[in-house]
């Protein structure tokens, strides 16, 4: 492909580029650039069909941009700082739990040891990996109060559905097969989607005027056709189920499961557990709560925890303690006896499980309980300092985040949610999350985690405030029209973007 826009010449890698669009690879590819050279050698060269069966050759060359190194490193060095990240500032975006992830858990990932070790590797060369995985398997027991766990699942979701999966298998083994998954309407999306991908149909139960699952409603729609009932708790408004023993016994009395969505433990890390709630499956995000960062898809860890019902059916295989203790002991990989199979190639994201562990060890059970106090606290400060000049419809106590609403803001002068999260990114900083949850009108879910300073949160809280303020007046309300401005790009009609992405510099904007 030929560079379209430097003329096949040297790719400008020039910061006066400025806030102007970054072209894309393919752009400043030019034919026959490579961004690597090996030296000429002795070594006679062979036609590529002398080595490959014929049948495996394309007949036509793939369609890979051509660059030198010099140039790709300057590509995805300018991108990276035309985004915000959590290592440039406060991230709230509820939900997300977007929170500083500190560096010595990636020096920990990053050993060789850790990260040299081929996943083939004969467990007899392996076992301080396997050592990692046990230890860290108890851990999460410990954690969300449940026998034993898979580390396979590569995300929160992918845990979702391994938990569906096992619920369907435990029922099977019992001898019936039953068709509906209850999920409150507050549920994260990834609920329902994986509801469905495992089969079952999502029977949704409503809030009720606290932000609580409606346990009157809940009684009526469980029958014996209900295989279980997801729930995150604190729920998507951040709020805590109240009600979660009751909760748990009425789904257990029909024969149903307890699922517990526990993408956000860092909001009750050391101070409660799911198994003590009453739940029986629990999935966690490592890469939200225990120390890798996330956001642009990057590799994640949803362990799944089970009750010791449910452990036979956990996939396989699993690192395990075969013998003696301490320095003496001795590692290998078992298979649970009804396993449902695997559901990740080999052992999951595996530096992953060990940036977790690692956090897990240097903050110690009292750190870890801290975590989820400062989580609590930086929330509940916030929502509290921003409460006059927003709405927040379940103002109860909130846990690790709150969901504030822009609907007044709308009303006055026609200032939406999605004005204000823009706003707050010219401000320096990422905005919250929006319009989810869908039971708040013009949401603004915000989680501040507990990573951030006290300094930074007063900072957050005042612009927040401030623009707010800006909605008051026309010339602030037009202000707020326009944002952001400081940033590479501006407002994007997201809906086309998503449909009609521009992936091409030729292109006219968002066509
Ligand atoms: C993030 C999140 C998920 C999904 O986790 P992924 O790792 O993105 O698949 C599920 N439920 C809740 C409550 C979440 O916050």
């Amino acid at each position: 492909m030929e560079s379209k826009i430097f003329g096949g010449g040297v790719a400008s890698s020039s910061p006066l580029m400025g806030n102007s669009p970054e072209p894309t690879i393919f752009e400043l590819s030019a034919p026959g650039r490579t961004s690597y050279s090996l030296r000429a050698t002795n070594v006679p060269k062979r036609d590529l069909s002398d080595v490959v069966p014929k049948e495996f050759l394309r007949e036509i060359p793939v369609d890979l941009p051509e660059v030198s190194e010099r140039d790709l490193v300057a590509h995805f060095t300018r991108l990276s700082s035309r985004q915000y990240a959590v290592d440039l500032g406060a991230y709230p975006l509820g939900s997300c739990t977007m929170k500083y992830n500190p560096k010595f858990a990636d020096a920990v990932a990053n050993m060789t040891g850790i990260s040299d070790v081929h996943p083939l590797t004969p467990a007899s060369h392996a076992q301080g990996w396997l050592e990692l995985m046990v230890t860290l398997e108890k851990y999460i027991c410990e954690i969300t109060g449940m026998s034993e766990a898979t580390l396979q699942p590569a995300a929160g979701a992918a845990g979702e559905l391994t938990g569906l999966l096992i619920m369907g298998a435990y029922h099977r083994a019992r001898g019936g097969k039953r068709s509906k998954i209850i999920i409150p309407d507050s549920a994260h999306g990834t609920n329902p989607a994986s509801v469905t991908l495992a089969g079952y149909e999502a029977v949704t139960v409503p809030s009720n005027e606290r932000g609580l699952v409606d346990l009157e409603h809940l009684r009526k729609v469980l029958d014996e056709e209900v295989a279980g009932m997801m729930l995150t708790n604190p729920n998507t408004l951040g709020l805590f189920e109240q009600e979660i023993y009751e909760i748990a016994q009425a789904v257990h009395d029909v024969g149903g499961l307890m699922y517990y969505d526990g993408a956000n433990l860092n909001a009750i890390i050391g101070v409660s557990r799911p198994g003590d709630m009453g739940f029986d499956i629990v999935h966690s995000n490592l890469h939200k709560t225990f120390a890798t960062p996330h956001g642009g898809g990057g590799p994640g860890a949803g362990p799944v925890a089970v009750t010791a019902v449910l452990a036979p059916f956990l996939p396989g295989p699993k690192a395990t303690l075969i013998e003696g203790e301490g320095g003496a002991a001795t590692y290998g990989w078992t298979t649970p006896k009804h396993t449902i199979g695997k559901v990740h190639g080999f052992f999951g994201n595996a530096v992953v499980l060990g940036r977790a562990l690692a956090y897990m060890l240097y903050n110690g059970s009292d750190g870890l309980k801290e975590v989820s106090q400062y989580a609590v606290l930086n929330a509940n400060w916030l929502r509290h300092k921003i409460s006059e000049q927003y709405d927040i419809p379940y103002s109860q106590w909130c846990m690790h985040e709150f969901v504030a609403s822009a609907q007044r803001l709308r009303r006055q002068g026609g200032i939406k949610a999605l004005d204000i999260a823009k706003a707050v990114l010219d401000e320096g900083f990422h905005s919250p999350t929006v319009y989810f949850p869908l039971v708040v009108e013009e949401a603004l879910m915000i989680e501040p985690t507990e990573t951030e300073s006290f300094q930074t949160l007063s900072i957050l809280a005042e612009t927040l405030n401030k623009l707010a303020k800006l909605a008051e007046t026309s010339e602030g309300q037009e202000a707020l029209h326009q944002a952001p401005v400081n940033t590479p790009t501006r407002r994007l009609d997201e809906a086309l973007a998503a449909r009609k992405p521009r992936l091409s510099f030729d292109q006219p904007p968002n066509h």
